[in-house]
Order: structure tokens, then sequence, then C-alpha cells
């Protein structure tokens, strides 16, 4: 049994890694940029990229890659046998099967693969903000809206391992395009990429006044104007934050609805904005959710583990899955 594992946590921009000790320590730590060419086949050029961060740790800490526990959160649809069916923000890599390209490459012979957004979920179950909680689901507020979701103690992996993906939950029927093909899903409206586009709303209707006048234009506004400004006090720019958090709170009340959860884990990078987000969102919990005076408090609380929630949760997925 290994006294350390690795986790690795694949974004859109950038891989990060990490050497973890059985009790969620992090002993080393890397960042690369993610490789987007689709060079040598599905999944090669970052494949090579993790094979470099894996022989990084096993030179700097003397340890044999091939009786190492492994874990990898991928941005996608990870199917139960460790394959990569389709990562819509990651092209290249769709169809990769990294156990085997990590075999080939370096020998490392337990490599598992988790969806990020389920990786997070059992980091924070493990040693973050849902730690002991048995009924709780990490919401991921980045680019879009990953997560995961821990029920009766265990994650929820569903028939072929793509469960969770609750950011394609449809909140406003025939509402914007997603990237997923689909109309309406939460993340077009609550996310780091939901905010950019309220705010391009707003600015173009003349709701953003102060703010698209700063700026020099409506196209101007960024998501990162209005949540500073919202901290600032400027009253349009809490009154766009509030509208967030109101969609927030909206998909919320529909995992509530479904799965009798009462708390909730909040991470990703939009995150940093949780004082402008997290109180209204609490408060509109409470006229948005089914049976709200019949059930104990909800909690809606921000990530324990911040930025390393995804990679400390893979390596706990090759801690608890390695024979
Ligand atoms: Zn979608």
């Amino acid at each position: 049994m290994s006294d350390v594992a690795v986790g690795l946590d694949v974004g859109g921009t950038k891989a990060l890694a990490v050497l973890v000790s059985r009790d969620g320590e992090i002993l080393d730590e890397l960042r690369t940029s993610t490789p987007h060419d689709a060079e040598g086949g599905a999944g090669a050029a970052t494949g090579k990229v993790l094979a470099e961060q894996l022989v990084t740790f096993a030179e700097r800490h003397s340890l044999d890659v091939s009786s190492l526990p492994i874990g990898i959160g991928m941005p996608g649809m990870v199917r139960r046998d460790g394959r990569l069916a389709f990562a819509p923000n990651l092209q290249t890599v769709s169809g990769a099967s990294f156990p085997e390209l990590l075999r080939e490459s370096i020998g490392a012979e337990f490599v598992y693969m988790e969806n990020d957004g389920n990786c997070a979920a059992l980091g924070e179950y493990a040693w973050g903000a849902g730690h002991g909680v048995e009924n709780f689901v990490m919401v991921t507020l980045g680019t879009g809206i990953g997560g995961g979701i821990i029920a009766n103690g265990e994650l929820v992996r569903g028939q072929s391992g793509f469960g969770g993906e609750i950011g394609h939950m449809v909140v406003e029927a025939r509402g914007t395009l997603c990237g997923c093909g689909g109309f309406g899903c939460w993340e077009r409206y609550a996310s780091g990429n939901g905010l950019a586009r309220l705010a391009f709303e707003w600015a173009t209707e003349g709701r953003l006044a102060e703010l698209t006048l700063k700026r020099g234009g409506a196209q101007n506004v960024r998501g990162e104007d209005v949540t500073l400004a919202a901290s600032q006090g400027l009253e349009e720019a809490i009154a766009l934050m509030n509208e967030v958090a109101w969609w927030l709170a909206r998909g919320l009340a529909n995992l509530i609805a479904i799965l009798d959860t009462g708390h909730f884990v909040i991470g990703g990078g939009l995150s940093t904005a949780a004082d402008q987000l997290l109180p209204s969102a609490r408060e509109y919990l409470a006229e948005l959710t089914f049976g709200y005076d019949k059930r104990p408090p909800i909690v809606v609380t921000p990530s324990g583990l911040t930025v390393h929630a995804g990679a400390l949760g893979a390596a706990k997925v090759a801690f608890d899955r390695q024979p």
C-alpha cells in the first residue's frame, strides 16, 4: 500500500499535478500548460505532459512509477473503464485512454480516471468542506458548471460513469444555446461564462451604465469588472451579481428537490466572488426550494480545498481504487 498518490487535474488551460499523502497533505505540486495539438492521436500531447509531471515527481521523491497510484480528473464524460468518451472543452483528448497511454510511455500500472467535478466532490468529502457530510453536492463554478454528487456517503457515478453533470440541467426551457448543443442549461446562467454573457446583455440594454462608460463600451464589460465593482459597492453591479445568485439558487433548489440534499460546496473560479453570491443565493433558496420550511437549514459553503480540490480528489480516487 503506497503512502503517497499523485492527483492530476487536467483543465482546458493547465494541468495541475499534486503529490499527496494518505491524510491529504500536498507534498509537491506542478503546473503545466495543457497542449491543444492533435498530433499523435487523441490525448497524445496531453499524455506526454502528464508523463513528464509523473517522472518529475518520481525523480524528486525517489518513487517507482509502476507501483504509484495515479488519479486523473478530466473535464468531460469519463467512462467507468477509464476512457474519455467526450470532452467538449478539450477536443484533442476526446476518446483517449490515459491509463493505456501512461502504461506504454512510462510503465505506470495503476492509473484511474474520473470526471473532474466528481474528483472535486471526493476531495471535499475526504479533506474539505464536505468532510463527514454523507449527502452533499459539489458545485464548481468555472467557465461552465461542473459538479459531483455524494449520496449516502458514495459518489453517484451512474450507469456509464457520467453521473453528476449538473451544469447541463436545464433551468430555462428554450433558453440560450449551450456548448453541449442543448438550450437553457444551468451553466449558461450561473457560471463564469454565464456572468460574462449576462454582463454583456445588461450593458447592451443600458443596465450597467457606469461600468459601460468606464470600460468604453458594452462589449468591453467583463465578468471580473462586475465582481470587482460589486465588491466595491456599485449598485448596478450588485444587482447583476444578485441575478447570477438567483440562477445559482434556481439550480440548487432543483437539486434539493431531486436529491433531498441540504449541503452544497461551491468551488471553481467564480467562487472567489463567494461574498457577492452566496448570501443572496441562500436568501433566494428560501423562496425557490420545495418545502423549504419543512427541511433542516440548507448549508451553502465555499470550497475548503479551493484550486486543489480536483487534484486532491483525483489522488483520493487513486488511493481508493488501487487494489
Ligand atoms: Zn449544456
